[in-house]
């Protein structure tokens, strides 16, 4: 396996949700020049555009890809492009394509051109409503009831079996329902734990799509991108697994989570109105057993639901004083 001892990164889905907060941290760590921002029908932040190399690439079609990671000496993949499980459950065709297509493409480009390390995340979508749902363990039944988990179940395994036969060395977390301010998410279930802080900055009211009882776990987007990068910096004899690991944050209802925005905006007003996303979240984990990865290469998650609301609310807020929300 070769290696520049220089890191090249290629992050795909980097106008995305996630990929646009993970792109900017990881120019920050590594340089602005040397992690290449691939975009796809969204259109990019002006931050994003200027900050460094960006490239429009499908990432289901393999040679494209490959053009981008030769262009650039690309030795390491973040791939995070893919369709998330509301939109993967009104299109599951789409879902599977993108998904399972895109992540063949990039191991195959891994094993072919001997790339050091490739990132794909997971989900607890992999679990389904057989799976324990309270402090769901990291080995355990995996029968997901949506497309999405589907891909995700299939791809962990996929990620397991190029790391065993090939020695691609690929890492994931399964990550949960993730929390930010600066990129809205794009079609999951967890959506309404950030759509909620904007409606209550903005118009102090919010219809929520799930229960008022559904609890689902969360994380922050500092610990998202903590469990990421501190994941593929790892030493090679800490990382355990190659499928990939289940990483907590914390665990709320939506009434929770309105009762804590609410300490912050006293006349916020949340209703509930379940739609189809609500037998998506009835099917998913309650809370999540992380110690293999604690154990393994030491993650410790830094927020909590009352500091993660705390940010989230000064920082929209101070965008809406601003007329930038
Ligand atoms: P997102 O929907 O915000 O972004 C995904 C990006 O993928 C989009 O910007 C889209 O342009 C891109 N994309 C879709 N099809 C493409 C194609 N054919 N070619 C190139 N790009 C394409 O998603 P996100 O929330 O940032 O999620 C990133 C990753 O993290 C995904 O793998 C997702 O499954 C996983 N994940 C996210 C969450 C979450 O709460 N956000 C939770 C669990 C797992």
């Amino acid at each position: 396996m070769q290696n520049r001892g220089m890191k090249k990164i290629l992050v795909t889905g980097a106008t995305g949700q996630i990929g646009s907060e993970l792109t900017m941290a990881l120019r920050k760590k590594y340089g602005r020049d040397n992690v290449v921002a691939v975009g796809h029908k969204r259109k990019p932040s002006d931050e994003l555009l200027s900050s460094g190399p960006f490239e429009f690439v499908d990432v289901g079609e393999k040679e494209s890809l490959e053009k981008a990671v030769k262009k650039y000496s690309v030795d390491t993949v973040y791939h995070l492009a893919a369709v998330l499980s509301a939109t993967g459950e009104q299109n599951p065709q789409a879902a599977w394509n993108v998904n399972m297509g895109s992540l063949y493409n990039v191991l195959e480009i891994a094993r072919e051109q001997g790339l050091n390390r490739v990132f794909w995340p997971s989900s607890i979508a992999v679990f389904g409503p057989s799976a324990p749902r309270t402090s769901t363990p990291q080995e355990t039944v995996m029968l997901p009831g949506t497309m999405y988990g589907v891909t995700k179940v299939a791809g962990e395994l996929l990620c397991n079996y190029y790391s065993v036969k090939y020695g691609v060395d690929v890492r994931g977390v399964r990550y949960p329902g993730i929390i930010s301010s600066e990129t809205p998410p794009g079609g999951g279930t967890t959506d309404y734990a950030v759509e909620i802080f904007y409606e209550a900055i903005k118009k102090k009211r919010y219809t929520c799509f799930v229960r008022e009882d559904t609890v689902l776990p969360m994380m922050y987007m500092p610990d998202c991108l903590k469990s990421t990068i501190d994941l593929m910096e790892a030493d090679a004899s800490r990382v355990k697994r190659h499928d990939s690991y289940n990483v907590a944050g914390m665990s709320f209802s939506a009434g929770q989570l309105a009762a804590e925005i609410r300490k912050h905006i006293p006349d916020f007003r949340c209703d509930y109105k379940p739609d189809f996303r609500q037998k998506i979240a009835d099917s998913w984990p309650m809370s999540i057993d992380d110690s293999p990865a604690r154990n393994d290469w030491g993650w410790k998650p830094s927020y909590n639901l009352a500091t993660m609301t705390m940010d989230m609310v000064q920082k929209l807020s101070k965008r809406f004083a601003e007329g930038r929300l």
